[in-house]
């Protein structure tokens, strides 16, 4: 029993988000940058609407859905002023429940201020909105270098196991600037070729563990904030 977890592609490259709770069945969406396409990717009730930041292709489809479902939205407590009206203002810490699924929002900013990323420990998954992307990270369009850099080092102590399931389809995107700067990488060449494969097909190359993340990501192995902040930069030119 655990926490079942849907893609939702939304918009032009988003994901939203639906979240399930095996044992009781109650659902959650995360980040619904548009209404139409997660009504028809949604069967049943949603008790809960999650929101990672406040740019509007995360949030887009929040007002038409709550309407709709009668659903509670959570998200930055910060930001309530540029986000829709928010039923539950989360801070860093604060827990969110969807049936017996629990998960801990952690304050990641740097791509956006109060930027929130969930963690349902016991589920294993983790919801990183705009801060962490398979094989890249978030344009720094709100903060620094520095402060995304540590966002990102604050899931240094999650598991290795830990899916990551982020807000956009950016990965093969990613991949030709991850090769371009660690074209040596075994683990990074595979996964490329795997995420190659996938889009093909037209299947989503998320979720990703975090221990594949740690082996092939540049941006997690850049090794201080000086290094990261050159790599983003370089990135933004690319
Ligand atoms: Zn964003
Ligand atoms: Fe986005």
């Amino acid at each position: 029993m655990g926490l079942d977890v849907t893609p939702i592609p939304v918009l032009s490259d988003n994901y939203a988000w639906l979240l399930r709770c095996g044992e009781t069945g109650a659902q959650a969406v995360l980040d619904p940058g548009e209404a139409g396409a997660v009504l028809r990717g949604v069967t049943g009730e949603v008790g809960l609407i999650l929101l990672t930041h406040h740019h509007v292709d995360h949030t887009g489809g929040v007002d038409v859905l709550r309407d709709r479902w009668g659903a509670k939205v959570a998200g930055p407590k910060s930001e309530a002023g540029r986000l829709p009206r928010l039923d539950i203002g989360l801070s860093d810490g604060d827990r969110v429940e969807v049936g017996v699924c629990s998960g801990v929002a952690m304050l990641t900013p740097g791509h956006a201020d109060g930027h929130l990323s969930y963690y349902f420990e016991r589920a294993g998954a983790l919801f990183t909105g705009d801060a962490l992307f398979s094989l890249g990270c978030g344009r720094l369009l709100e903060g620094t270098a520095a402060e995304l850099y540590h966002s990102l080092h604050r899931f240094d102590a999650l598991p290795d196991e830990t899916r990551v399931y982020a807000g956009h389809e950016y990965t093969l995107g990613n991949a030709r600037f991850a090769l371009h700067v660690d074209p040596e990488n075994q683990a990074l060449r595979r996964r490329v070729a795997e995420v190659e494969a996938l889009r093909a097909r037209g299947v989503s190359t998320l979720p990703v563990t975090l221990g594949e993340e740690r082996a092939t990501n540049p941006f997690l192995r850049a090794r201080d904030v000086a290094a990261f902040a050159a790599l983003r930069a370089e990135k933004d030119r690319f």
